[in-house]
């Protein structure tokens, strides 16, 4: 009988740990919080609102491989996500559209600029906020450079603490201008939620024979590496370790630390049946949250509802104590995690995946897929 284990019960774990089971083998997760579900956890509060503790969560994905693995822990619903951004007091859909453009520009102004964008890019088409910048036309160079400072340079800079053009050009392209009038966030094809929350799903995945899990336990207390070996509570250890969490910290920070951000929430119970018209609305501009999160709009209730629930998100520096939400997409804490993931290479039953073991900037659904293709590697590996 094969034994692996798996720390972190995030998707990364989640997913790992049930394709496993399910190959035969014995796992045994370990989560250091007292819950299941890592960032995507969520509660039922007392109002009967289904509250993401750690922040939004939208699930959206083009594999049909991802959505069919899913689809066996959860009947997700369809939820397309719309976002509003407060501009100069306004709110207008982002990412920034032609509505956007309609909404803030007087008539006169928006039309041939409307015009010049779909002369340009085409009706429909996706623009990074760098490349409007960059636009040898001048009228539409200018309205890039307005959409830059009303947009991206404050979020980015609360958010990150750095300029957009500092970080990978991912990062500001997941937030396109879009020549449309129709607003969205995501442009997958399967937008949907579970109906039951995330913790459900989880349940549901981890809810198999072959799977232990360990909450409140964290696993740094029990592994250590010493060159190619692992050791598992002091004693060499040769099943498949799958490690989800910050490489810096399995190795003792040796090389330095990796920067991370972090995010606080303040969390409101309100009356009212509603707060805003969408369940985030974006804050670019001075205030010190990026964003306000109205948690009801991402459900189906299964029970009555009173009031509603929001909360403020603000970044901030991780210091170690709190979560280390974001990796740091920047060429230079890539190197050093290179750096980090040459000295584990030799180590061949420690597997590293999800968005804080390889240090990438990663949605759900990519956690996901990652973690199908490690676990199949693992039973290929280990047969
Ligand atoms: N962004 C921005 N203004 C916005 C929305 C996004 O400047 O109104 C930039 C910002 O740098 C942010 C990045 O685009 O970190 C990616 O945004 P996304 O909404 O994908 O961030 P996430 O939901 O992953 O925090």
């Amino acid at each position: 009988m094969h034994r692996a284990i798996v720390v972190g019960a995030g998707f990364s774990g989640a997913v790992v740990a049930r394709v496993l089971a399910e190959a035969g083998y014995t796992v045994t997760v370990y989560e250091k919080r007292d819950a299941i579900g890592g960032n995507c956890f969520d509660y039922t509060a007392e109002n009967g609102v289904l509250v993401q503790k750690y922040g939004p969560h939208l699930f959206h994905t083009r594999s049909d491989a991802v959505m069919a693995f899913l689809r066996r822990f959860a009947v997700f619903f369809p939820y397309r996500h719309h976002v509003l951004g407060s501009i100069d007091g306004r709110l207008v859909p982002v990412p920034f559209n032609l509505t956007s453009l309609k909404i803030l520009f007087p008539p006169d102004a928006a039309a041939p600029l409307r015009d010049a964008l779909v002369e340009a890019y085409g009706y429909g088409a996706r623009v990074p906020i760098a490349r409007l910048r960059q636009s040898g036309n001048p009228g539409l160079r200018e309205l890039g450079a307005y959409i830059y400072e009303k947009l991206y340079l404050h979020y980015t800079q609360k958010q990150w603490r750095c300029w957009l053009e500092d970080l990978d050009p991912e990062v500001g392209g997941r937030v396109p201008v879009h020549i449309s009038d129709a607003d969205g966030y995501f442009s997958d094809p399967f937008q949907c939620m579970p109906a039951g929350g995330f913790t459900a799903l989880f349940r549901n995945m981890l809810n198999h024979p072959g799977i232990t899990v360990r909450l409140s336990t964290d696993a740094l207390e029990l592994l250590r590496i010493e060159g190619e070996t692992l050791l598992f509570n002091g004693a060499p250890c040769d099943c498949p370790v799958v490690w989800t969490g910050c490489l810096d910290q399995l190795l003792g920070y040796t090389l330095g630390a990796l920067p991370y951000r972090s995010l606080a929430f303040r969390y409101e119970n309100l009356p009212d049946a509603c707060f805003q018209s969408c369940g985030v609305v974006n804050y670019p501009g001075e205030e010190a949250y990026t964003r306000i999160i109205e948690f009801k709009y991402f459900t189906v209730p299964s029970g009555p509802i009173q009031g509603t629930t929001i909360a403020y998100e603000t970044p901030c520096d991780y210091n170690g104590k709190n979560i280390p939400y974001y990796p740091v997409p920047q060429r230079q804490n890539h190197e050093l995690y290179g750096r980090y993931r040459a000295q584990v290479s030799r180590c061949r039953n420690l597997y590293l995946t999800g968005r804080l073991a390889e240090y990438r900037y990663c949605n759900m659904d990519e956690a996901v897929q990652k973690a199908l293709d490690l676990s199949g590697r693992i039973v290929e590996e280990n047969r």
